[in-house]
């Protein structure tokens, strides 16, 4: 097999047969920085739940899975070519969408109505789309014009109606299970008969954030099954990071590597319904 890419979280092999073999680490990356050390099962878990969700949306959109990989943590999977945008769907407010909001009352160029907090739930789930930034770069807000711009008005159209379905489905599950799908990131390309086609992740908490329903209050960060937890640590004072500092954010201690694994498998087992295996 040989390597074609390493992410900060994924590496790709193309197999002898042309397909996709995606293995995900177990690699943790926040803030664009990859954290030491790693968070074990990690990658299987994003791995699982992936294919979980893939199956539960696939009369929303086609997606890139050809099988199972030989271990729990890979998939083999048809190449795409994918799409020059990052496509974010936001249903409540926090994160990136939360800052630019609070700097000019709108998220990827949508207005937004006036006194939203940070966990405020939207009128509407809304198309976020950013760039999708070269590695060590920051991916940018993009308005639905920029993408027009870059992918043309129907290709756009399509990246917005199927963003938003995966969005729309994937909140519909979890909220029968008591969770929250605040946003969440897909990305897609397409296929070698030009079908456009859902790749990489999805619904997972590394691509999305996961809120216990029962403890939503708008107003205050909200407790998360997602990366929100390592986020709020680094920036506590008991990591001791100044951020802007510009200097790589310490080592995890252990008890914030095994907080992090537990909320990774209480967001696998409370969505999919199924103790995690491995
Ligand atoms: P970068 O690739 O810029 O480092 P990243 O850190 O998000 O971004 P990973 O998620 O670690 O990268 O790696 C996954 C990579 O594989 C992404 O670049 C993603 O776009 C790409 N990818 C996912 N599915 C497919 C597919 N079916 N065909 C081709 N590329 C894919
Ligand atoms: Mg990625």
């Amino acid at each position: 097999m040989k390597h074609l890419h390493s992410g900060k979280v994924r590496d790709l092999y193309e197999t002898d047969d042309g397909l996709l073999l995606m293995v995900a680490s177990d690699r943790m990356s926040a803030f664009d920085y990859i954290l030491e050390p790693e968070i074990p099962d990690k990658g299987a878990i994003l791995t699982q739940m992936s294919l979980w969700w893939f199956d539960q949306l696939k009369d929303v959109v086609p997606n890139h899975v050809v099988a199972p990989g030989d271990e729990p943590r890979s998939v083999l999977c048809r190449p795409l070519k994918m799409v020059q945008v990052e496509c974010v769907a936001r249903g409540y407010l926090a994160g990136g969408g939360l800052n630019e909001y609070r700097a000019d009352g709108t998220v990827s160029g949508v207005r937004l109505p006036e006194g939203l907090e940070d966990g405020s739930r939207l009128p509407e789930p809304i198309f976020t789309p950013s760039t999708k930034a070269p590695q060590g770069q920051h991916d940018e807000p993009m308005s639905y014009e920029q993408v027009v711009a870059e992918v043309g008005a129907e290709v756009a159209a399509e990246l917005r109606r199927v963003t938003l379905a995966v969005y729309t489905r994937g909140a519909e599950i979890a909220r029968e299970r008591g969770i929250i799908l605040a946003d969440t990131k897909i990305e897609l390309g397409w296929d070698a008969d030009g079908v456009l086609t859902l790749g990489d992740e999805v619904l997972t908490p590394d691509s999305s954030r996961f809120w216990p329903a029962d403890e939503w209050k708008p107003g205050r960060s909200q407790p998360s099954f997602d990366k929100q937890f390592v986020r709020d640590w680094l920036l506590s004072p008991e990591s001791g990071w100044d951020k802007s500092s510009g200097n790589p954010p310490p080592r995890l201690p252990d008890h914030v590597v095994e907080r992090t694994r537990q909320r990774y498998l209480e967001a696998y087992e409370r969505v999919t319904g199924s103790p995690f295996s491995g």
